[in-house]
């Protein structure tokens, strides 16, 4: 590979010019639809300024207009809105027995969704050819305007650049695999990588808006238990794409053995897969699933309440040192283990709370969220904020649209 020459990092009139064009684009991403006026306001800059980035993402068919404001005074102010005809993103959530693709707009908004089911799948063949047949899906129904590609990945270690994935305890035949030669010979594509907590990160940071303010600390609590934090809206502490690793904590010394080698992990007493093994043995139903489970915790049965019960006690512990050391002003639980319900979230609030420092607890917010889709969502929305940080990357990506003069 060539080395790139040194460039000096002095802003062009052409780069500020497109900063600011990106600016506008992400503030009518999350505002939805705006007038010029509002978007000036927003921006805080001058009508100049909006009238030639609007001009722009127009000739680049990203930003059509809505409609028009009803105003008592004055003549109605023309909206603007994302088009969601104009270019596309795919997401791509993998995960060790399931692989879902998504189309989207440049909101990470899904036009089509896709997802395969592995269960038991621990070959590599048989993983690509499923990642393939999403993929083609994808593709197809795209008409070729890609602007971007966004993956989600499991395991412990992730080399973001290549794509090589790493201390996958759970799928051994996929360690060192380069997920990024894979995607470009076979689809011409380069994607963005990150681990599925810091796609979920940015999922939440663009779907409720209000965790874009002071700092979120989102657990997930699923068969694995991670953690991704930000702050302001911005993802910190992520090195290598990569979010903390808070179900491997130990919490036991010469605790159960973990699949990561060592011994007590958060995981062993606390993740779904857990929970629900342990209760196929208490009720000797060993095809139960872990939404029956939920059914019996949510009705009270006694049993099923001291299985959790027993989850909870590791539980808070660990979620209380965490918002002990950070002191984060909301924590988001996502994950299976919140089919647990009501029940489940009151008896986790007031077990961690009661572990909380005052000064901790009283700015703290809690927020669970029932499980849903939102893994290839994620990851399109992780080659989005990629786009929109990068100017290059966009104006390759998004090309102006020639005009027929003819
Ligand atoms: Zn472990």
């Amino acid at each position: 590979m060539k080395n790139k020459p040194v460039q000096k990092q002095l802003l062009k009139l052409n780069d500020i010019k497109l900063r600011n064009t990106l600016s506008l684009l992400g503030v009518l991403m999350r505002h939805g639809c705006l007038s010029r006026i509002e978007l000036a306001q927003v921006l805080g800059c001058d009508n100049t300024t909006v009238t030639r980035a609007v001009r722009d993402l127009m000739s680049r068919n990203l930003i059509t207009t809505a409609g028009k404001t009803e105003l008592q005074h004055g003549r109605p102010r023309e909206l603007l809105a994302l088009n969601s005809n104009g270019a596309c993103l795919i997401g791509i959530s993998l995960e060790p027995d399931r692989i879902c693709g998504a189309l989207t707009d440049l909101n990470g908004r899904p036009k089509i969704q896709e997802r395969l089911h592995l269960e038991e799948c621990r070959h590599l063949q048989e993983y690509l050819n499923a990642l393939d047949k999403v993929m083609q899906r994808l593709l197809q129904e795209s008409s070729g305007r890609i602007a971007g590609v966004g993956v989600s990945t499991f395991g412990t270690s992730l080399t973001p650049e290549n794509g090589i994935l790493n201390d996958i305890a759970n799928f051994p035949e996929l360690k060192g695999f380069n997920l990024r030669s894979y995607f470009m010979e076979k689809f011409n594509l380069s994607p963005v990588f990150a681990d599925m907590m810091i796609c979920r990160m940015h999922y939440e940071l663009n779907r409720y808006p209000e965790c874009r303010k002071g700092s979120t600390l989102l657990v997930h609590l699923g068969s694995g238990i991670g953690m991704s934090i930000a702050n302001e809206g911005a993802i910190v502490l992520s090195r290598n794409q990569h979010g903390g690793e808070l179900g491997h904590n130990i919490c036991e010394p010469d605790g159960l053995p973990c699949p990561c080698g060592r011994h007590g992990c958060l995981e062993t007493r606390c993740s779904a897969q857990v929970l629900l093994r342990q209760a196929r043995i208490a009720f000797a139903s060993p095809n139960m699933t872990f939404r029956e489970f939920a059914e019996k915790y949510t009705s009270g049965n006694a049993c099923a309440v001291q299985l959790v019960n027993d989850v909870l006690k590791f539980l808070a512990i660990a979620l209380a040192n965490q918002i002990n050391n950070l002191s984060p002003d909301t924590l988001v639980l996502v994950g299976r283990l919140m089919e647990l319900g009501e029940r489940f979230y009151v008896a986790l609030e007031e077990s961690v709370r009661t572990l909380l420092f005052d000064y901790t607890s009283q700015p703290l917010t809690f927020a669970f969220r029932s499980s849903g889709e939102w893994g290839a969502e994620g990851a399109a929305l992780l080659a989005s904020n990629r786009l929109l940080a990068n100017p290059d990357a966009f104006d390759r990506a998004c090309p102006k649209q020639v005009k027929n003069m003819a």
